[in-house]
């Protein structure tokens, strides 16, 4: 396989450049902000990323990354040792990223596939995140004195 096919395969399964995250980054666009897409100096190499905002903005789907109480958040009826195993690794991964970032800083946001069906309050919650400075409801911070 040669490198550019092998690196289109794992973009597809690492879910980069799908729908959802399409959507995302035209509503972002569309709100005025700049980012970075993928990067892979970070844990997760996130969806987008605001550097100089420290935040940073994941697009979940919900399948592979569990969505709590979601409908798309389905076990396959066959093969389901094999994706259970699957989905808590995968749980798991998003979990030591997420705490790695916000360990070091970073606000982080999740938006599932699913919010993206009403495209109007995934706007808002986009925009509300963005435009927050200090803390996002994602992080708790002990000291309210250090916020900037
Ligand atoms: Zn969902």
């Amino acid at each position: 396989m040669s490198p550019a096919k092998r690196s289109a395969l794992m973009s597809r399964i690492r879910g980069k450049n799908t729908v959802p995250e399409m959507t995302v980054r035209r509503i972002v666009h569309a709100l005025g902000y700049r980012y970075r897409l993928h990067c892979r100096d970070l844990p997760g190499t996130p969806d987008l990323v605001f550097r100089r905002m420290k935040k940073i903005i994941f697009v979940h789907g919900c399948f592979w990354h569990r969505h709590q109480d979601c409908k798309y958040a389905y076990t396959p009826k066959s093969r389901q040792v094999f994706w259970r195993k699957k989905f808590r690794l995968n749980k798991q991964r998003d979990l030591v990223h997420m705490a790695r970032l916000k360990n070091d800083g970073w606000r982080v946001l999740v938006v599932w596939e699913c919010e993206l069906a009403s495209p109007k309050s995934a706007t808002n919650k986009i925009n509300r995140f963005l435009e927050r400075r200090g803390s996002a409801s994602t992080v708790v911070r002990p000291c309210p004195r250090s916020a900037p």
